[in-house]
């Protein structure tokens, strides 16, 4: 689900190199599987692969199917094409000659059958079907030439050893290089030595769910009665409630350190209340009485605002800023790239003209002395909003008193940066999260589950909705009839090319092949911007559109993440069956910003299928941004919504977000309640916590206890 190697929560808890005061219980199970029985260096190599190196990846390694091996008939009623399991004698063996295989006959007492084998090791067969031997034996029955077979039997048991044949085997993914059989054994040990551990769940809790304690959990899990989907219920429970402790603890922690009254006094605030030609909208000004009450309280702030695409989160966050500032502290505000960053702090210089807000913008572009200059400017406490991009964090930059710090439009800031964000000041900075991709709340929970959440669910009045409608690719020369009126009109539209790998050469040779095809059409009226360009170009083809210089951008993603241009009125997403809902209603909501109607055509390749005409449909359905959210979710999963690696999703090895969002609810509830309780984790459940905490390797986690 979640990709490897990123900055996610899990960096920050996993406590791969910090481990000091594991308990002595769970060592057991951080030992190397290259301890267990039938483990050598090869199939541990082989393990490795599967992402099991220790015997605790063993139990988290959950079957994928079971076979039923419960049916065991006699021979002469047995139905081929089952798999059987059958005590039998063996009668002879027949080494094939040339390229037969060998076989061994075995019976019943009522019929015969052969036990086949390509290429055997004779001596080893020899050994295990010695003639006249009693054996159990257990594999697919099948018929060849009236003659009752097995080709090479999964189990060959002598009933006299003790050894038993599980009625429901547990079947585990393979790699390469290892046997299922080798796999099983494994993970058998692993339960084996699976301690029991004290219960770290409230014992109500436990007896409304049914669920079992701990251990036994584990080893249900590895003993299913029939194919299972997922783990138990318990199991997911405990990683999720580890996670939510983990996130509560982190939370908890960066409230206490730093922290101070914010409070502006509205000389700011005020002159650039009134010089917008709007009102806030309820939503607006009941997000922003939120933050200001955060700020204004001596704990530090920690909150995330959801509002979908066009709700007015900048104005929100121009007026938190304002507070800071006028509380004589600075505002950082960090957007994803580079035109993002310069588009929000000309569109804010704007807005506040005339005011005494001092406003600067600071990207890796801004070089040599003009560099200088905004650094020592911001030394000098003579800055007191400066935007940018993630090159705020760099070395070298200094603010004289940062009060604030916003990331705007940016779901991809796991716990790590944003922990990385208070290391700026010499007091930690309030902290403000913008995202525009609005959340399940399930996910919000794991993505920012150390966070508040306040959400901007109403759009300013006046929009007309987006109208949008859902094509094949084959009536293009129609659609390209419309958008000739429409221009000629003086409206301006979008064209996104398929969804592009920005380093997929291809995809851009096609963004590239429709603009020339677009241009025979528009000639210098269409203009082109894509992932690739130096950000110059890119600046100036969107500066070109925004200015009317162009009025058909081709575009490939980049304009996903916020130009304004309100005489844009129509969306063009060529196969959109590929693109996430989120990331559709995004473009969408780059159209229908100014009064006039605005349409969203969006072009499928056929044939489509099931998932995607669904989803095409939510998009013609709703703009509910939160709505599509949740479809999405549902379709396609966390990965997809929120981007595969850089999504800021803990890694979970049991739960499943998108189906145990109930028990996720309960753990964020849980784990708040546990702290709020024994914020020290210092009662009899608040030591198991803390074993809970290393079994799911959030226990960097811990050192926020207490520490502070
Ligand atoms: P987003 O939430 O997508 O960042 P913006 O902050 O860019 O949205 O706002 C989108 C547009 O709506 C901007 O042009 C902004 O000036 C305008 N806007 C913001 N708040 C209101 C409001 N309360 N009434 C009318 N227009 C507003
Ligand atoms: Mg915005």
């Amino acid at each position: 689900m979640t990709g490897k190697c990123q900055p996610t929560p899990c960096h920050v808890f996993r406590g791969a190199h910090y481990a000091p005061m594991r308990p002595e219980v769970l060592f057991p199970l951080f030992q190397p599987v290259t301890g267990l029985r039938g483990v050598g260096p090869r199939v541990a190599a082989a393990m490795e692969r599967l992402g099991v190196t220790r015997v605790l990846d063993l139990l988290w390694l959950l079957p994928t199917g079971v076979v039923d091996r419960s049916y065991r008939p006699a021979l002469e009623d047995a139905e081929p094409g089952r798999i059987i399991t059958v005590e039998v004698e063996v009668t002879e063996h027949r080494i094939g000659r040339g390229r037969q295989p060998y076989r061994i006959f075995v019976t019943d007492g009522s019929a015969t059958m052969a036990l086949i084998y390509f290429h055997p090791r004779k001596d080893w067969l020899q050994r295990v079907l010695p003639q006249g031997a009693r054996r159990v034996i257990s594999g697919k029955l099948e018929v060849f030439n009236d003659q009752l077979q097995m080709p090479h039997p999964d189990h060959v048991i002598d009933p006299g050893s003790g050894e038993t044949i599980p009625e429901n085997e547990p079947v585990y993914p393979l790699t390469a290089g290892l046997a299922g059989k080798t796999l099983r054994q494994a993970v058998e040990q692993a339960v084996e030595m699976t301690p029991e551990l004290p219960e770290w769940q409230d014992a109500a809790w436990l007896a409304s769910r049914s669920f079992p304690g701990w251990r036994e959990a584990v080893r249900e899990a590895h003993a299913p009665m029939a194919v299972v989907q997922s783990a138990p219920p318990r199991l997911a429970y405990d990683e999720l409630l580890a996670n939510q402790l983990a996130l509560s603890l982190v939370r908890r922690s960066l409230k206490r350190r730093g922290g101070r009254r914010i409070e502006g006094d509205g000389r700011l605030s005020g002159p650039i209340r009134e010089r917008l030609p709007f009102a806030l909208t309820q939503a607006q000004e009941g997000a922003l009485s939120e933050i200001l009450a955060d700020m204004a309280s001596q704990h530090r702030m920690l909150r995330l605002v959801q509002g979908d695409v066009g709700s007015g989160k900048t104005v929100v966050a121009l007026l938190a800023a304002a507070a800071a500032t006028e509380a004589g502290l600075q505002t950082a505000m960090m957007a994803p790239t580079e035109v993002l960053a310069r588009q929000h702090a000309r569109s804010l210089q704007e807005t506040t003209e005339g005011t005494a807000l001092r406003i600067a913008c600071l990207t890796g572009r801004d070089k040599g002395s003009a560099r200088k200059a905004i650094l020592a400017q911001l030394a000098a406490g003579e800055i007191d909003l400066l935007v940018g991009t993630h090159a705020l964090f760099q070395e070298g930059v200094d603010f004289a008193d940062l009060g604030l710090a916003i990331v705007d439009e940016q779901h991809r800031f796991g716990v790590h940066q944003r922990m990385m964000l208070t290391d700026k000041s010499k007091r930690p900075a309030d902290i403000l999260v913008m995202t525009a991709t609005p959340i399940p709340r399930t996910l919000a929970m794991t993505a920012y589950g150390d966070m508040d959440v306040s959400r901007i669910a109403e759009r300013p009045p006046g929009r007309t909705p987006v109208d949008t409608r859902v094509l094949p690719a084959g009536r293009m020369p129609e659609i390209i009839d419309r958008l000739k009126e429409a221009l000629a009109r003086g409206e301006r539209a979008y064209w996104i090319c398929p969804l592009v790998e920005e380093t997929d050469e291809s995809d851009l040779a096609a963004a590239e092949a429709r603009h020339r095809e677009l241009q025979s059409h528009f000639g210098d009226r269409a203009g082109l911007v894509h992932g690739r360009m130096k950000p110059e170009a890119k600046d100036a083809a969107l500066q070109a559109f925004a200015d009317g210089e162009t009025s058909l951008l081709v575009a490939t993603t980049v304009v996903e993440v916020g130009v304004d241009v309100p005489e844009a009125t129509i969306m063009v997403i060529e196969e959109a069956q590929n693109f996430g809902l989120a990331q559709l209603h995004q473009l969408r909501g780059r159209v229908g910003r100014g009064s006039r109607k605005s349409t969203c055509l969006l072009l499928y390749r056929a044939p489509l299928g099931e998932t995607a005409r669904k989803r095409l449909k939510t998009m013609r359905d709703t703009d509910d941004g939160f709505r599509i959210a949740e479809e999405d979710f549902q379709l396609r999963g966390a990965g997809e919504l929120l981007g595969t690696r850089q999504s800021g999703l803990p890694e979970m090895k049991l739960a499943v977000l998108e189906r145990d969002h109930d028990l996720l609810a309960a753990a964020h509830d849980d784990a708040r309640l546990i702290l709020d309780r024994d914020p020290e984790l210092k009662s009899e459940r608040g030591e198991a916590l803390r074993v809970l905490l290393y079994l799911f390797e959030r226990d960097a986690a811990i050192r926020y206890l207490g520490s502070g």
